[in-house]
Parts: structure tokens; C-alpha cells; sequence
């Protein structure tokens, strides 16, 4: 099973997809891409609700299953 968050899915005109094995380490590259490509976004989210955000992108984290 790996695991992909959609920047599409938190209602940004994008088509960044971060790939990765963990929620940890989805979380943290679409977290680095929000920082890169999206800091207005970013800047605009109050520190207090941060933890808040860092839950809904794990929230729209889509299990995917490897097909061969
Ligand atoms: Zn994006």
C-alpha cells in the first residue's frame, strides 16, 4: 500500500501529487510543496490552527494500491 495527497484536494488549481509510504512523510512533502509553490497560502493560515492543517492533509491522504 503507498499513499498519495492531491493538492487538488484541498481545493488548490494544482496538480501536485506527493507519493510516499507514510502519512508522516506525505504530510511532510506536501507541507515542503505548500512552502515552494504555494507560501502565500501557507502564510496565510494562522500558527495556532497549523496543527489543524498538518490533520486535514493527512485527513486527504488516499490510500493507493500498487497495481503491477
Ligand atoms: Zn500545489
Amino acid at each position: 500500500m503507498s499513499k498519495e495527497f492531491h493538492c487538488r484536494d484541498m481545493d488548490m488549481d494544482c496538480d501536485f501529487v506527493m507519493k510516499g509510504e507514510t502519512n508522516e512523510e506525505v504530510s511532510a512533502g506536501a507541507f515542503a510543496h505548500a512552502a515552494a509553490v504555494h507560501p502565500d497560502v501557507l502564510a496565510s493560515i494562522p500558527p495556532e490552527q497549523m496543527a489543524g492543517m498538518q490533520d486535514l492533509v493527512i485527513s486527504k491522504i488516499r490510500d493507493v494500491e500498487k497495481v503491477l
